[in-house]
């Protein structure tokens, strides 16, 4: 049955990662890489994009919502949409515009193909990425221990399963995992022994046969991944990191997304100069309501054009923060403040752990925000 293998590529370090990894350790899979564009990203999110059209040696398709014409009133999709919800800002609560310029386009792109769809949230994430509603769909997460979506786990580990379950390890385990797989195999799903523990005991016990027993499962089912004759991701226990994700990048020569290089800013504290580093965390947008208010400050003194272009938009009572209009956070006060805030929390942080904080900055200001524009 033919099944259609997608990568979507948000222009952010994780999916960009997982493009490399997959064209390098997976040559047999047959992956079309699209991006929904939005019209409003950084120029760094462009430039990398274009690196990875020559890496992956085939073209990133553009999948977007409305195609801008030329005798449209509106510059970008992003435009289209705002001038139909009449210039309501989207916001954290209020996110039209991930549904409009990412998830639907996607669903329409793959319209009703089997679809097996590849994300790129690491082995160090907790969070779980965007899972389609349409039942053609199937994600799946290479670089996690676990590669399955929560849907799947949750089906397979059914407690109507375990006859079958226990069926497929004792067919595909050896003499040495066989006790322990199937003691827990065996073992029900309750409040004392939960989905989540019996998934990660599995896991440690073995991962590739877990995996292998999980693909057998998926073929008495309606699952896009059931319908393959054969997935080489069931044999591959790799589990990626941030530092393997930095690794990749600079060793295909594709490079890291220029946004997210350290620059110096300095900042005054109790009469003495400090010098502090900021960068943006993410893709996405140049206005995206999940940055931080030192990411906006990044974005004023190293984009004042995008800074200015975001402010325009804040007409009407509607901004893009709660509380605070980019006028006023531009004010030199104001920014000297925010710089001297985030200068004294990371020293705070660095001290307290006593190592650099840069990876758990990334990685809480990731833990925010959507997956389909991040990853
Ligand atoms: S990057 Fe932010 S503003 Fe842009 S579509 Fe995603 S959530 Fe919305």
């Amino acid at each position: 049955m033919n099944v259609k293998h997608v990568l979507g590529i948000s222009g952010g370090k994780d999916s960009a990662a997982l493009a490399i990894y997959l064209k390098d350790r997976h040559p047999e899979l047959d992956i079309e890489y699209y991006s929904c564009d939005t019209g409003k990203e950084l120029d760094e999110t462009y430039a990398l994009v274009e690196k990875l059209n020559s890496y992956l040696g085939k073209k990133i398709k553009e999948v977007v919502a409305v195609k801008p014409k030329e005798e449209t009133p509106y510059e970008t999709t992003f435009d289209h949409f705002l001038a139909e919800y009449g210039g309501y800002l989207p916001s954290s609560t209020a996110r039209w515009c991930t549904k409009k310029l990412k998830l639907e386009p996607f669903e329409t792109y793959i319209g009703d193909d089997l679809t097996i769809s590849y994300v790129g949230i690491r082995g160090d994430e907790e969070r779980e990425g965007y899972i389609s509603k349409k039942q053609n769909v199937q994600s799946i997460f290479p670089f996690r221990k676990n590669i399955w979506s929560e849907d799947v786990v949750r089906d397979t580990l059914n407690n109507r399963n375990i006859s079958q379950i226990v069926s497929y390890y004792k067919k595909l385990s050896s003499e040495n995992t066989n006790t322990e797989a199937l003691k827990i195999a065996n073992t029900p799903i309750s409040l004392e022994f939960t989905l989540k523990q019996k998934l990660n005991t599995l896991l440690d016990i073995n991962i590739k046969l877990f995996n292998n027993v999980v693909f057998e499962y998926l073929k008495t089912t309606d699952y896009p991944v059931g319908k393959l004759d054969e997935f080489p991701l069931i044999d591959n226990d790799d589990i990626l990191v941030l530092e393997d994700i930095y690794r990749t990048l600079d060793d295909s020569g594709v490079g890291r997304p220029e946004y997210y290089n350290k620059k110096a800013y300095q900042v005054e504290i109790g009469g003495e100069l400090k010098t502090g580093y900021y960068s943006r965390s993410r893709s996405g947008c140049f206005f995206c309501f999940y940055q931080q208010k030192i990411e906006w400050v990044w974005l004023y003194e190293n984009h004042p054009e995008l800074y200015l272009k975001a402010k325009e938009y804040e007409k009407e009572g509607y901004t893009w923060m709660e509380q605070e209009t980019l006028e006023e956070l531009s004010q030199p006060d104001r920014i000297k403040a925010i710089k001297k805030e985030h200068y004294t929390r990371t020293q705070r942080l660095s001290k307290k752990r006593k190592k650099t904080t840069w990876k758990d900055e990334i990685i809480e200001a990731e833990g925010m925000g959507c997956a389909s524009c991040f990853i």
